[in-house]
């Protein structure tokens, strides 16, 4: 059976994206393997948010390439955000690529590359019929014709109408798998001067509400108990797509049909954008109890100069305000966010004013990105560039601001019960278990996996760590 390495660079939904790509080999007889050095074929799956996450991927798919002088036949490709933005022009960059495919055909990525094997693999077979005395037929092949092993050089990038639609499969786990990630749309109309996501995504394209409940209702059967929506802007999933009903979005429509799955637990969707975040949205966290305490709520900046700089088409009252709203729908909502810092043009004012913002919202957490040019964006022409340095010294105050906040929100939860979905053994320590509260807070606790992976728990929360909590599970 031919193997096949995927590595994937970036956010979850590149995540889901690459499962789905995983599955497509392993229900064609392909093995999935982690180990890179012993597959027949190589993927990358990449992100174009930064360019250092480009740069990643050049310099792993670069060093990979070594695997050819052992193994002729094997196969490279890229998929993905960077795929879809240069095309063609990596395979100047990384001479022995065979394939890059692009964000809206990510289910044509089998057949490209499962059509290059099997062509290389019988061309060598032919070459060495004459030839092979002994052994197995590839290895006969590795050492008798590399050098003349010619780059398939195979690129499609091309929109596909419905693409968004086979985005829907998951790999069987062995093991019990309690959370999933489920696509709901793919695209966004927004152009943020920093961000080239439009251009590699392509516009919003939603999928079908049955098709997502079914996906959902098939998780359950396999024993997930809770999923997240992915989207890059989910409150607008379907506003070209779909009608309205009773003054209800597609999006709120959607979370109430997940909600009705037996079985699930747990609903939890990023990321959302204050345009479109609307009352509905809003009421949704009063009379939805599966959807959890939580909204990853992308701010970028406190400051509305630069909010217009960035192309946020919004003020930062009316962010604002929904955090406002919303904590006062569900009193325990934890809120985290995304945050640029040193955005070209941004003064101390306006640097004070993200401040002022994150202190005002009291971020559970948050993710601070010092700005970083991208190629093709507006921003990256933009007069006011920032000194690394002046960024750097914004971002550890605004880090340390953040620390400050999350150490004491969590520290006050010792001594309270927090319900958690136990998640199987924690990646840090394989001997004990962890978990998420409903707030997307972690937990670290001892248990059996077999038997509490998937369960909700009551944890006695007896310490943290500022960012982890650690606690015991109440024995009922
Ligand atoms: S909302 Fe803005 S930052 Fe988010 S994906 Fe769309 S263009 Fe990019």
């Amino acid at each position: 059976m031919p193997k096949v390495f995927i590595k994937t660079y970036g956010c979850q939904m590149n995540e889901r994206d690459s499962e789905q790509v995983a599955r497509t080999f392993a229900e064609n007889g392909y093995t999935l393997t982690p180990r890179e050095q012993e597959a027949d074929a190589i993927l990358i799956n990449t992100c174009s948010v930064r360019d250092q996450a480009e740069q990643k991927a050049l310099g792993k798919m670069g060093m990979m390439g070594k695997y050819r002088e052992e193994r002729a036949h094997v196969v490279y490709g890229f998929m993905g955000c960077m795929a879809q933005s240069r095309g063609d022009e990596l395979f100047q960059r990384v001479p022995h690529l065979d394939l890059v495919v692009g964000t809206q055909k990510y289910h044509r990525v089998f057949e490209y590359v499962d059509q290059i094997l099997t062509r290389r693999l019988r061309t060598r077979m032919d070459e060495v019929g004459a030839e092979m005395v002994t052994g197995r037929v590839e290895d006969e092949v590795v050492k008798i014709n590399q050098d003349r092993v010619i780059s398939a050089r195979v690129v499609d990038t091309a929109e596909e109408e419905g693409s968004q639609n086979t985005i829907r499969d998951h790999i069987p786990r062995t093991d019990r798998q309690a959370t999933a990630f489920v696509s709901i749309m793919q695209g966004c109309n927004m152009r943020c001067s920093f961000c080239i996501v439009p251009d590699t995504r392509g516009k919003e394209r939603g999928r079908p509400i049955a098709d997502i409940v079914e996906e959902v209702r098939h998780l359950v059967d396999q024993g997930v108990r809770e999923v997240t929506l992915l989207g890059q802007i989910v409150n607008l999933y379907g506003r070209t797509e779909f009608p309205k009903i009773n003054g209800k979005s597609p999006f709120v429509q959607l979370l109430e049909a997940v909600h009705e799955v037996d079985g699930l637990h747990r609903i939890r969707f990023t990321s959302p954008h204050p345009i479109g975040y609307r009352d509905d949205l809003v009421a949704a966290f009063t009379y939805l109890p599966k959807l959890c305490s939580h909204i990853h709520f992308p701010m970028q900046s406190g400051s509305d100069r630069i909010l217009k700089k960035m192309r946020r088409p919004y003020k930062n009252e009316k962010f604002l305000s929904i955090c406002e709203k919303m904590k006062a729908a569900r009193p325990d909502l934890a809120i985290t966010t995304d945050i640029i810092v040193g955005f070209p043009g941004e003064t101390e004012e306006d640097f004070q004013e993200t401040v002022a913002c994150m202190k005002a919202v009291g971020f559970d957490n948050s993710f601070i990105f010092r700005y970083s040019k991208r190629k093709d964006t507006p921003a990256a022409e933009m007069e006011g560039q920032l000194s690394e340095q002046v960024k750097e010294e914004r971002n550890q105050i605004l880090l340390r601001i953040q620390e400050e906040m999350t150490t004491a929100k969590n520290a006050r939860l010792i001594g309270t019960r927090q319900q958690v979905l136990c998640e199987g053994p924690s990646k840090s320590n394989k001997s004990r278990l962890s978990g998420r509260t409903g707030q997307n807070k972690i937990v670290i606790f001892d248990g059996e996996a077999a038997r509490m992976t998937g369960e909700l728990l009551e944890v006695q929360v007896e310490d943290s760590t500022g960012y982890t909590l650690y606690g015991t599970p109440m024995i009922h």
